[in-house]
């Protein structure tokens, strides 16, 4: 048999481009169950969109956002959101961020994966791709079997969370058809601290002031965070994690108050200094930061400056986790000759890609799966399309 379309990689983009393609012969690939990143994608709080308008849409994915106008124009925010509540799926917005309500990230997938067979697509589960090429017809061969098709679609995923099949096959794939990857790295990350952070493990922080000190420039911003055993993490974080580079300085600002406030405030209080500077910051915090527990009324004005600014300007050096454990990979199928309005290859004629492959990432806040879900939505238009004319 000779397939129309073969889909290797049954991820948020492969899955979807299957639901809307037309045809009876697609045979749907994945090396594991599938949407095994979509079911561990924010648990409880997958951030599935984002409420941003069509053009501010764009800057969430950097120099290459722009790439997506076709994919957008076809199906964008409103489109899933339709689609969503077809399926029974709620949502709310939250400052901007939309995020499921009524299910889980692993119920979603369930759902997803129910449709697929509701649909009648022929899945093969846990049976990997290890080669594809192109003779009359696109050959991919498998450990069970070699299979043909008029047509391939390329959606493997980066190399993030490799746990759930994102091994960086795709990139292997696409390399043998002639495609350029771009450098490929972490993107959405937690920092590694060569500090030692058990005590503190679990303390989180609201709304503070971050400053990231990399060589040549910094990039400020307030958000929230979490230490964890190997170093901090966190959505204020995951956003600092966007900028590029490896090693860097992370200055926290535990405390809002001045040195003058800081100093009258301790001075008012007769207990020791880690009870007193408890109101202000996490208990484990100020235990953790205050190595003589003094009393207040004892402790010197110039201890107490140099308290204020260790509170004030809080600096560990910090490093990115690597791309393994990002949420997201950075880089990926290079876009040059990849035609962004079919999704389809500038090399190789019936190959197209899709999803987190691509050389686009967007950032936390639900920009990555409707990523996924337009460039899904695309390639099966555009697949629909081409198999109808031949
Ligand atoms: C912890 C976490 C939290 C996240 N939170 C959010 C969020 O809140 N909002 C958001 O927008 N994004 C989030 N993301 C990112 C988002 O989940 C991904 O960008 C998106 O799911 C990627 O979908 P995809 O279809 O491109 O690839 P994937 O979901 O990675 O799917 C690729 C599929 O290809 C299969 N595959 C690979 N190689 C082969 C092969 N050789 N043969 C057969 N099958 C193969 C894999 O098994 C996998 O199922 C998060 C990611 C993580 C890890």
């Amino acid at each position: 048999m000779i397939y129309d379309c073969i889909i290797i990689g049954a991820g948020v983009s492969g899955v979807f481009a299957a639901l809307n393609l037309k045809s009876d012969k697609i045979l749907l690939l994945d090396k594991q169950r599938g949407l095994e990143k979509l079911a561990v994608t924010g648990r409880t709080r997958c951030n599935i969109t984002n409420s941003l308008s069509f053009n501010e849409f764009f800057e969430a994915y950097g120099k290459n956002g722009r790439f997506l106008q076709d994919a957008f124009r076809l199906f964008f925010r409103d489109q899933l959101l339709l689609f969503l509540k077809s399926i029974g799926i709620e949502t709310i917005n939250e400052n901007d961020r939309i995020r499921i309500i009524n299910a889980t990230s692993g119920q979603f997938s369930k759902l997803l994966l129910s449709l697929l067979r509701e649909k009648q697509i022929e899945f093969h589960q846990f049976e990997s791709a290890v080669d594809v090429r192109k003779n009359s017809f696109f050959e991919v061969k498998t450990g069970k079997s070699i299979y043909q098709s008029r047509t391939l679609l390329l959606t493997c995923g980066g190399l993030s969370y490799p746990k759930t099949g994102s091994t960086g096959d795709g990139y292997r794939f696409a390399r043998s058809f002639g495609h350029e990857i771009t450098e490929l790295s972490a993107y959405e990350s937690a920092f590694y601290s060569d500090c030692d952070f058990s005590h503190i493990e679990g303390v989180s922080l609201k709304n503070v002031k971050l400053m990231l000190k990399l060589e040549k420039a910094s990039k400020r911003i307030t958000g929230d965070l979490i230490f964890t055993h190997f170093g901090i993490s966190g959505p204020a974080i995951l956003k600092l994690s966007e900028a590029d580079f490896d090693r860097a300085m992370l200055v926290i600002e535990l405390i809002g108050m001045n040195e003058a406030e800081f100093i009258r405030f301790i001075r008012e209080k007769s207990g020791k200094l880690t009870n007193s500077v408890s109101a202000i910051i996490p208990k484990r915090l100020a235990q953790f930061i205050i190595t003589e527990n003094r009393s207040c009324k004892e402790i010197s004005n110039s201890s107490l400056r140099k308290l204020f600014s260790g509170l004030k300007h809080f600096t560990i050096n910090i490093k990115k986790c690597p791309v393994e454990q990002a949420f997201v990979t950075k880089g990926g199928v290079s876009l040059k000759n990849i035609n962004s309005k079919t999704l389809e290859s500038k090399l190789v004629g019936g190959l197209f890609f899709a999803g987190e492959m691509l050389d686009i990432q967007g950032s936390i806040g639900g920009f990555n799966l409707q990523a996924a879900f337009s460039t899904g939505y695309l390639a099966s238009h555009s697949l629909n399309k081409k198999l109808l004319n031949n």
